[in-house]
């Protein structure tokens, strides 16, 4: 077995402790210090790849062009207030209501995820992606993956903040309308997180995935109260330590999720890894996993079978007498997008775990940890589309086609309008599920409404990124293609929300499960979306539409045939709910008349953008998503 002595750590072997004071002050300091392999490409290099915050390098801005004046370019898009220009969001939190020190942490990530330095830290950290080092020069297994400091920067900075922090449960009595929890132990509510990790995700959505992993492994882990109560702090800790060590002697931790074999991913129980006691209450387990991202996360809830069926596992990278793990990193996968997170390939060998969770009833651990991860997938695909859209009008606001301002032409703010009310239906769905997730605890009517809410969600939100980010693309023409851009990334990135944890088909089928067990949460829903009725008779007949097909299925075969429409019909009805109860009437009108007009069905959703109803008021529609 190696040790860690055995490994070359290149990382600065201290935790890079994340509170905001200490990142504003220092992040680019710390880019620039963490000795490594990369050390050659630290920032202070940067500029001789790009000066993306600048818009141009150095050396560019010194020489004149021979032959012409660059004329009708928009200036880049940095030091703006994320938080403060997106209408939407900045509503949405203010009826919910957070507690002034939350509203303070929420102003600042949003500062800092609009700032030139974070957006040149994400341009670096996509840029010289992960690399992995399976031996050190001697010959010895060290299975690392070596990252850019601008990797760690964001990190950091985003544990500091909280973002992969679960709050503890019932912690609080004395915050805003009803008890949520973490008020009141410096952690963020559900609520306040999901709002940072979306505008984290505008900056560089790479490091969502291991603070959504980190998030919703407690979710699993309070199964197993013996467990939780040593890791869960570690989970929630707001310190980033990236060396490699047991993770009990480190003042922070991250987790993975390793769940997915070649064989199968969707279907769990095609599992082949297998566990058998180790003798001493541990257990050692055998087998693959073919995704596993952030390799370099501390512990790992795997799946695995014992002889009383597929069970959760809690597996450390380090053991506590400091030995590596038998953890193996196989590759890292060459994806489509997510650049800058590290997605791997793993075996592992008698790897030592412990059980989390009843023996054989693995699926039904994790089950929790996953709706959480899909509700990531959501909010993170929120904050890509958004990103997207203020990209999109920030440049037409500067270019002229025709001598005119590109963003002032009729055919173009079709577009864009159209685009903002996408996301605003996004970011009114997405904070409606947080701020469930805040009061759950006290309601269960809330767990069964997020429950549902967040498999429909799910699909359609993580399916419109896509598309929308394509359109918000070519509304920049040719630069838009362009990866100094930036929205090649968010196109690249926008896709992986669809696929990993629960690809698109299997949030459908989930609801028809929904629909067989869970029929409750139906009526919750339907109270939920009846909170608007009267406000619209476009939407009126979309529920009345939904709640006739929910009866119409025929057989079973009949039901997966239409889980998709069900799925779509489901989102955008709530969606136009919601912007009914929280969004300016003009808004929530342009969406539903947009969206579920005419026939009332789901089927012109997803069509091109840019096909709004004439006299739809796109001032009031753009002003709330205008970057600046
Ligand atoms: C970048 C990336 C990172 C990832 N990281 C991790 C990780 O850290 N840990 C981890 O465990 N996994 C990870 N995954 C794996 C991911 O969760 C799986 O790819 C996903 O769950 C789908 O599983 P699969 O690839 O085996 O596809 P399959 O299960 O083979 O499914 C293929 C397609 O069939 C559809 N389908 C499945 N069943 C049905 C049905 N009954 N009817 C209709 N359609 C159906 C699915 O929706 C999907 O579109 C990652 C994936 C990616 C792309």
């Amino acid at each position: 077995m190696n040790t860690v002595a055995d490994s070359a750590v290149n990382l600065k072997d201290e935790s890079v402790e994340a509170v905001p004071e200490a990142v504003l002050g220092s992040s680019s300091k710390d880019i620039k210090d963490i000795d490594g392999p990369n050390k050659d490409m630290s920032t202070g290099d940067t500029n001789v790849q790009g000066d993306h915050s600048q818009g141009g390098t150095s050396l560019a801005r010194s020489v004149s062009n021979a032959t012409h004046d660059v004329l009708n370019q928009p200036p880049p898009l940095v030091d703006y207030d994320v938080f403060g220009t997106d209408t939407a969001l900045v509503e949405g939190i203010g009826q919910y209501g957070v507690d002034p020190d939350q509203l303070d942490k929420l102003k600042l990530v949003g500062a800092r995820a609009g700032s030139a330095e974070v957006i040149e830290m994400g341009f670096m950290a996509n840029t010289y992606t992960p690399v992995l080092r399976t031996h050190d020069r001697f010959g010895h297994r060290v299975d690392e993956v070596d990252y850019h400091p601008a990797w760690h920067s964001l990190m950091g900075e985003a544990i500091g903040y909280g973002m992969a922090a679960q709050p503890p449960r019932g912690a609080n009595t004395g915050h805003g309308v009803v008890p949520v929890p973490g008020a009141g132990t410096g952690l963020p509510t559900h609520l306040v997180r999901a709002a940072m990790l979306y505008m984290w995700s505008r900056a560089e959505a790479g490091v969502g995935c291991p603070m959504s992993m980190t998030y919703a492994a407690v979710r699993a882990l309070r199964l197993e109260p013996s467990l939780a109560s040593v890791w869960e702090p570690l989970l929630a800790s707001t310190s980033y330590d990236p060396s490699l060590r047991y993770a009990m002697e480190k003042p922070g931790i991250t987790s993975g999720m390793a769940l997915t074999e070649k064989q199968g991913g969707s279907d769990l129980r095609a599992n082949t890894t297998h566990a058998e006691p180790a003798g001493d209450g541990g257990w050692l387990l055998t087998g693959h996993k073919w995704f596993c991202s952030a390799p370099m996360s501390d512990v790992f809830l795997m799946l695995a079978y014992t002889s009383r069926g597929l069970t959760c596992f809690l597996l450390p990278r380090v053991l506590p007498d400091g030995s590596r793990n038998e953890f193996f990193i196989q590759r890292l996968k060459d994806k489509l997008g997510n650049k800058s997170n590290a997605s791997s390939e793993i075996e592992v060998d008698h790897a030592y775990a412990w059980m989390v969770g009843e023996e054989g009833r693995g699926v039904k651990t994790v089950v929790e940890m996953i709706a959480s991860c899909r509700m990531d997938a959501l909010i993170s695909s929120a904050g890509l589309m958004r990103e997207a859209l203020a990209q999109a009008i920030w440049h037409t606001r500067h270019r002229e086609a025709f001598s005119r301002p590109l963003y002032d032409q009729p055919l173009m703010r079709n577009v864009l309008a159209d685009i903002a009310l996408e996301a605003e239906g996004a970011t009114a769905l997405f904070l409606r599920l947080a701020r469930a997730t805040d009061t759950e605890g006290d309601d269960p009517a809330e767990g069964q409404f997020r429950r549902l809410a967040v498999a429909a969600g799910k699909f359609w939100v993580t399916k419109r990124a896509t598309v929308a980010i394509a359109e918000a693309l070519e509304c920049l023409g040719g630069n838009g293609y362009v990866e100094e851009s930036v929205l090649p990334r968010l196109y690249r990135e926008a896709p992986v929300n669809s696929v990993w944890e629960g690809s698109g088909s299997v949030n459908a089928l989930d609801i028809l499960r929904a629909l067989v067990k869970e029929p409750a949460a139906f009526e919750v829903y339907f109270d939920e979306v009846s909170k608007a009725s009267g406000s619209s008779s476009i939407l009126d007949g979309a529920v009345r539409k939904l709640k006739s097909s929910l009866a119409s299925f025929d057989s079973e075969e009949d039901a997966q045939w239409q889980a998709r429409d069900l799925a779509v019909r489901l989102a955008v009805v709530l969606e136009a709910s919601l912007l009914y109860r929280y969004a300016p009437q003009q808004i929530a009108d342009a969406f539903c008349r947009s969206r579920l007009g005419d026939s009332g069905s789901s089927m012109l959703a997803g069509q091109v953008f840019g096909m709004l109803p004439r006299d739809v008021d796109t001032g009031i529609i753009l002003e709330r998503s205008a970057p600046i």
